[in-house]
């Protein structure tokens, strides 16, 4: 139906679906509740549907996060802004920080790096943004907290190209230090606009435009000192180019302060106008699947509720080609057989609400899904089978035992589950055999979530043991063979893939261990 697929060209080509990265504190809450804010606070404005009223869409969200108590994985927010519709993936930070928040960016068309003006770089923001650039995800850059004492914008900008390696090509370029903000000038037209944070600061920052000449006259040596920065800036060739941005060679950069709702804006405006919508995704067989073919898409989360009461599963799907319709049968490409999604889509962030429709670049939950794991794919119309997701590298380590021996087949069959469902990833030793598999997750926190769940599910109640190891790197058979005359390392089979990781307990031993071996094979 020519007619159909027209309109599911137009709905994916106004989605923007994108993660925040960031380093705990930077201000990702803040942030994603300032984007909500305008967003709800201009659609109100506007009225242009007449129904601008999405309050308490941010609070519904984090409500209940909390009454979850422990926020173990992450969930979507959507909003609407000038017409384009806003899909807001969580990337849980903190102690929830896993493997889950490395696949939402499975998930995503674009990200923000959120970075404190204060800090620059900080290591879970290099973490994922090392993920963003495997996957050759566009990153676009928001300085926040401007309006506290940080860094020099110039040595900020020297510091993502010196450290990552991209390209910063600012936007807007701020007058004034951090901690004595004025506003921005858009790099584009060369309009300034002075920013301010309303009274009470709750609300949509002051923006006003202002001429130079009384720029000049107010912020006197700040102004100087932005026009030769920016002269600086446009020395070293660091304008806006579309297809650098999209190939991830380069990163447009915004300066603000979320909290005042400085530079938010501008923000929602840089996501509307350069963020790239849904595009074709490639498929397992190399092929790619256009976002106006038939219905396919792929669970990059799962959500086990953590309340006995509620022993529910949330998979969530993003929508990749199509339009998913609320009762659709759909067919599980793992297995082949039928998926009935009949009472189970909502999206968080819009409350507890069934959806009736959804687009490429939308996300879905399917509640109860217990049949779907990690990576699935489900579809309508042509087969279409999307790539397993890659597995992260695991950072923390921990033999798993119990000790109810009359218990042994729950516990092997929890185990399976959990691996199914990459809430850990198990690993097979050979040195302490089937009793006693290992346990490897990015963060700890998976942890705690794997043993609480063997025991409240499968009523096996279990001891971790953690092991000294922090970096595993991916080795062969030969590989095996040579490390067997090493201390400090062991060599375990992932059970998922097979594959063959070796683990060692710092960076600097394993460097070592290459440099002795030349021939070894260690993929990190
Ligand atoms: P998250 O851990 O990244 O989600 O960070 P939060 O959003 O919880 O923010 C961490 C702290 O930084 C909170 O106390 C915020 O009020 C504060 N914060 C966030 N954005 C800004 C900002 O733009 N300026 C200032 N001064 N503080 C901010």
């Amino acid at each position: 139906m020519p007619a159909s697929s027209a309109g599911v060209a137009a709905q994916a080509g106004r989605r923007r679906t994108f993660a925040v990265i960031s380093h705990p504190d930077a201000g990702k809450s803040t942030m994603t509740e300032a984007l909500a804010l305008h967003a709800r606070v201009i659609g109100q404005a506007g009225a242009v549907h007449g129904k601008g009223d999405r309050k308490g869409v941010v609070s519904d969200w984090m409500a209940m996060e909390q009454q979850r108590g422990i926020s173990v994985t992450s969930a979507a927010l959507q909003f609407e802004y000038q017409g384009i519709v806003i899909n807001l993936l969580d990337t849980p930070g903190h102690a929830d920080f896993s493997e889950d928040t490395y696949r939402v960016l499975t998930a995503v068309d674009s990200a923000v790096m959120l970075l404190d003006a204060a800090k620059g770089l900080e290591p879970q923001t290099l973490k994922l943004f090392e993920v963003c650039r495997q996957r050759a995800i566009p990153v676009m850059t928001f300085i926040n907290k401007w309006d506290r004492p940080g860094n020099d914008a110039l040595a900020l900008m020297d510091e993502i190209e010196e450290r990552i390696g991209l390209k910063p090509t600012p936007l807007t370029w701020p007058v004034g230090i951090a901690g004595n903000f004025h506003g921005v000038i858009d790099r584009r037209t060369g309009v300034f606009t002075r920013m301010q944070r309303s009274p009470g600061g709750a609300d949509l920052a002051i923006e006003e435009e202002m001429s130079a000449e009384e720029a000049a006259e107010r912020f006197g040596a700040d102004w100087v000192t932005a026009g030769e920065e920016l002269e600086l800036l446009e020395m070293t060739g660091a304008d806006h180019d579309q297809e650098a941005f999209l190939g991830a060679a380069t990163t447009p950069v915004l300066f603000g302060a979320a909290v005042a709702n400085l530079g938010v804006r501008q923000l929602l405006n840089l996501l509307v106008e350069l963020a790239p919508p849904p595009s074709a995704r490639p498929t397992a067989t190399g092929s790619e699947q256009p976002v106006d073919g038939p219905f396919s898409g792929f669970v990059f989360k799962i959500q086990a509720n953590m309340n006995r009461a509620h022993r529910d599963q949330v998979a969530f799907m993003r929508v990749c080609s199509g339009r998913f319709e609320r009762g659709m049968i759909v067919t599980h490409a793992g297995t082949g057989k039928p998926f009935a999604t009949k009472y189970a889509q909502q999206i968080f962030g819009q409350g507890r609400d069934t959806i009736d429709e959804a687009f490429p670049g939308d996300v879905v939950g399917l509640v109860n899904a217990t049949t779907l794991g990690i990576g699935d794919t489900l579809y309508a119309g042509g087969a279409v089978q999307y790539p397993p997701l890659p597995s992260f590298p695991p950072e923390h380590f921990a033999v798993v035992r119990t000790s109810d021996t009359g218990a042994f087949k729950r516990f092997r069959r929890g185990i399976e589950q959990l691996d199914g469902e990459g809430v850990v990833q198990v690993l097979r030793s050979d040195q302490r055999g089937d009793q006693a598999p290992v346990f490897a997750a990015v963060g700890p926190m998976q942890f705690e979530v794997a043993a609480y769940r063997l025991e409240a599910e499968f009523g096996v109640k279990v001891q971790l043991d953690h092991l000294p190891y922090e970096v595993a790197a991916r080795t062969d058979a030969a590989g095996r063979e040579i490390l067997k005359a090493e201390s400090n390392v062991e060599v375990m089979t992932r059970v998922r893939d097979d594959a063959l990781l070796a683990v060692f307990p710092h960076r600097w031993r394993m460097r070592t261990v290459a440099g002795r071996h030349p021939d070894l094979r260690l993929d990190a």
